[in-house]
């Protein structure tokens, strides 16, 4: 299995995941398969040391890295995530990802993705900012409005994309926003960006349900993990005609077959952190949440939670990926063997890239433009790359997740092809 030195993926692992999706992808590509190995080696992985100083005046250092998958179509484009569990397997793998949702969008970009080896929860907010701003310096080398423009992943948000925007201007000398995404509105960002994965979730699961004839009113809606992608699409769904049936988050999990008062949960997780205790629905097993008689399923907080046991078991005819990779290859398998469809995260969730991309454009022009005009572009965007893919489907028999692939990977390499091998 492994295809480079540093790194040995298995079939589940981030790297040999995405290996399982290119080798399927293959057989679709025609001519352009002579290029196919491409896609299976990041075109650049940096590893940088990142040592600071800390508050109780010892030295600690950290490992992080930036990895450029792919460069063909754009500029890189992808988060910074800070997790003690990142590693440079998983970061390629995220960044190649990134490269398929850029492409699959059409958005104007390459893939990249970058992340540092860290828990922030053990680190002061001085402390958290000493790393960011060093680690920014050392990818400095390689990141840029025209080059890589990072945005925020797990465990990274705006203020940390305003600390990364004010160091690599410092370093340039010169007010660079278009250098990060996700920035606060005051140093560029953009209106939209933060409901924008929630709000895409909601508008490709609205096209799927059209598609599949499941009518949006009274539609049966489960959704785990209720934090910013999946809070945002349950209000969307609900404010629709839906009915949320069952949320689970990392305190436990509800269910109210009537749907739940969307307002008085989101006032309780407000206040109390969670879904656990809300008086509006009972609460039920964690592992109950799989057995939910629903229409739509939507896994919305961590990768891996579709195993092929818990595929076995599901009561859904549409799981709509909101979280990066929640489907296992071996779930995906079952799933596709039981007829239930799967829209891919690399569709499901590309609202937030696409504001993004928004974002980018609107510190290039130094213009900015409404939330409804951002929210009218995000709709036609990605609601038409769906459709691409979708017919893709239709027309080579294929699931969603490999028709995205298909359509992703065909304009990689037709821009890989176009323009040629330097020298
Ligand atoms: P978040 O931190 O706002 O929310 C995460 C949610 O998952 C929380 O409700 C948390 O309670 C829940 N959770 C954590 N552990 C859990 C567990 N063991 N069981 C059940 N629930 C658990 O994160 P987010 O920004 O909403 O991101 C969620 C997913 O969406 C991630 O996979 C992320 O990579 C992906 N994603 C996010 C964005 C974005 O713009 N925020 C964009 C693309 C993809």
């Amino acid at each position: 299995m492994p295809n480079l030195s540093f790194v040995s993926p298995t079939r589940n692992s981030p790297w040999g995941t995405y290996l399982s999706q290119i080798d399927a992808v293959e057989p679709y590509l025609g001519h352009l398969a002579r290029w196919v190995e491409t896609l299976r080696r990041p075109k650049r992985a940096l590893i940088v040391d990142v040592p600071i100083e800390l508050d109780n005046g010892t030295i600690a250092h950290f490992e992080g890295y930036r990895v450029q998958h792919s460069l063909t179509r754009g500029p890189g484009k992808g988060g910074v995530r800070y997790h003690p569990d990142v590693t440079l397997e998983e970061v390629m793998a995220l960044s190649a990802w990134m490269t398929i949702k850029n492409a699959a969008v059409n958005l104007p970009y390459g893939g990249a993705k970058g992340g540092i080896r860290l828990d922030p929860k053990t680190l002061s907010k001085k402390e958290l900012e000493k790393v960011t701003r060093r680690y920014t310096s050392e990818i400095g080398i390689i990141i840029g409005p025209q080059q890589d423009i990072p945005a925020p992943d797990v465990n990274t948000n705006g203020q940390i994309m305003a600390w990364m925007m004010d160091t690599y201007s410092m370093n340039t000398g010169a007010t660079a926003t278009g250098v990060v995404t996700g920035k606060p509105i005051p140093l560029g960002g953009s209106l939209g960006r933060v409901a924008a994965t929630g709000r895409g979730v909601f508008v490709i699961g609205r096209e799927a349900m059209r598609r599949l004839n499941i009518q949006m009113e009274g539609a049966r809606i489960a959704v785990q993990g209720f934090g910013n992608v999946g809070s945002i699409a349950a209000k969307l769904f609900a404010a629709n005609g839906a009915r949320i049936v069952a949320v689970q988050d990392h305190t436990g999990t509800i269910l109210n077959e009537k749907g739940f008062d969307m307002q008085n949960l989101l006032d309780h997780v407000a206040q109390t952190g969670g879904v656990a205790g809300f008086k509006g629905g009972d609460a039920i097993a964690n592992a109950d949440f799989w057995k939910v008689k629903s229409d739509v399923l939507v896994p919305a907080a961590l990768e891996g939670q579709i195993t092929a046991e818990r595929a076995q078991g599901l009561q859904t005819r549409l799981v709509l990926e909101g979280a990066n990779g929640p489907t296992t290859p071996d779930g995906d398998q079952v799933l596709s063997d039981r007829g239930i469809v799967v829209v891919p995260d690399v569709i499901a969730n590309s609202g937030g890239v696409t504001v993004s991309y928004f974002e980018w454009v609107q510190d290039f022009s130094s213009f900015f433009w409404t939330e409804d005009e951002i929210n009218v572009r995000l709709d036609k965007i990605i609601t038409g790359a769906f459709k691409h893919i979708w017919e893709t489907s239709e027309q080579h028999r294929i699931n969603l997740r490999t028709a995205a692939f298909v359509v992703a990977c065909t304009r990689v390499l037709e821009a890989r092809e176009e323009r040629g091998l330097y020298p």
